[in-house]
């Protein structure tokens, strides 16, 4: 039999952006529902790496950009939650770095040395020697130079379980969902299974099933744009913990390396950046796990790859669309009627993107009316991220 609940604002899709935002709704006051069509964070947040840019990688070509700038205040909000003193308590959250690397293989050309020392880069970064560097840099073989940077590390799938929790009641488990128009196509809800959901205000988080729904929804514009990539795995009992851009010769990193546990126990190393964008992209696996051992060894001739195993994964970026399917600056949100439409952009940037949504709930004098659901709700489960998984 089908039940109708009326909340305040419907959440659509559980990953890093429906999760925040749900959370610092209902510390407003807001009473919500998040519907998740398949397991929480499933989406790219449990495959993302996981750090917490402070902008250092968008200045890679020696100036800072509007997106450096952007999200630049992004790691110490972070911190802040992470120490129960931010807008979220995200304490029990498992940090895997309090920083993040950049490392050059041989010597950095010198305009972006200096650039580094700059007065714009003050506080971002600072070189490290000896000790400071990252375990799987320290051999008498390693000749590059490291800076330090002012990012974190987290292990999502524990973001995405606090996050889980700060959603007490308000999560729904839903494979389908169709938007209920009435006969002048004016949106009167959303049909989630048997529930029917009426709201204030629906906000699409939903990531890649994003453009389906503004298919639904009969919105042509925003427009979505994916942007793949083929990610690598490594994992085996040589490998020493490292969160590191490697430089290379255009503005993007060479490579950018995550660290994370498999369930036995080994460390994992998770590999993204340049091998993982547009060449990497057109191999296949086979082809994808030999430049992934090519760049490992120039980068790290020490490192003994017998024994290693290699996995790949390939995952969309969903994003708003851009000319050139550049990536776009900031957290993005568009109002369309009762319709929000978002996409964080970056993981980063989910506590930007939930101000946008707040202050346009408050300009638009959204207040909270609803009464909490009491009902018992279909709950989603929470994704395991590929190291957890893939090994098996
Ligand atoms: P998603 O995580 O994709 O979540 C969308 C959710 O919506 C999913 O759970 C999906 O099942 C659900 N959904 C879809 N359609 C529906 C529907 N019709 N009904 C109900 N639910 C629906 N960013 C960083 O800041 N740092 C990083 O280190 C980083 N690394 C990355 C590495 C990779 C490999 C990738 C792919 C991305 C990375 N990113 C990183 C970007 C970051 O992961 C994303 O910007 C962010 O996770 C997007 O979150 P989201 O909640 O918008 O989307």
């Amino acid at each position: 039999m089908s039940s109708t609940l009326t909340t305040d604002i419907a959440i659509i899709g559980g990953g890093i952006a429906g999760l925040w935002l749900n959370a610092r709704l209902r510390q407003q006051g807001f009473n919500t529902l998040l519907v998740e069509q398949h397991q929480l964070g499933g989406g790219q947040s449990v495959c993302s790496q996981g750090i917490i840019h402070g902008g250092t990688k968008y200045a890679l070509h020696g100036a800072l950009t509007g997106s450096s700038e952007a999200i630049a205040d992004m790691p110490e909000r972070w911190r802040k939650a992470l120490s129960g003193e931010g807008e979220l308590d995200l304490r029990g959250v498992r940090l895997l770095s309090d920083a993040h690397y950049l490392w050059s293989p041989g010597s950095i050309a010198s305009n972006m040395t200096s650039f580094l020392a700059s007065k714009a880069m003050r506080g971002r970064v600072d070189a490290v020697k000896g000790e400071q560097l990252p375990p799987a840099l320290q051999d008498k073989g390693f000749k590059g130079r490291v800076y330090r940077l002012a990012e974190l590390v987290f292990d999502v799938p524990s973001l995405v379980k606090r996050l889980t929790e700060l959603a007490g009641n308000s999560l729904l488990h839903s494979p389908k969902l169709s938007p209920l128009f009435d006969a002048q196509q004016q949106l009167i809800g959303l049909q989630a299974g048997e529930v029917r959901i009426q709201a204030q205000r629906y906000i699409l988080c939903a990531g890649e099933g994003t453009q389906d729904l503004l298919n639904q929804l009969h919105i042509d514009k925003p427009q979505q744009q994916v942007r793949p990539l083929h990610m690598v795995l490594v994992k085996g009992a040589a490998l020493k913990p490292i969160y590191a851009h490697c430089l290379g010769a255009g503005s993007k990193p060479r490579i950018t390396i995550t660290t994370h546990s498999a369930p036995d126990g080994d460390w994992v190393w998770y590999l993204g950046g340049n091998l993982a964008e547009a060449d990497g992209v057109a191999r296949d696996e086979a082809a994808q796990i030999n430049a992934a051992q090519r760049e490992l060894r120039e980068l790290m001739p020490w490192l003994e790859q017998t024994g290693l195993e290699w996995r790949c994964a390939r995952i969309n970026r969903a994003e708003p669309a851009q000319n050139n399917l550049v990536r776009p600056d900031t957290a993005f949100l568009a109002e369309r009627g009762q319709v929000l439409v978002t996409w964080p952009t970056k993981l980063a940037l989910a506590p930007d993107l939930a101000d946008k949504v707040i202050s346009s709930l408050t300009q638009q004098g959204i207040q909270p009316t609803a009464q909490p659901v009491s009902l018992a709700l279909p709950q989603p489960s929470i994704a395991l991220a590929p190291w957890e998984h893939l090994f098996n």
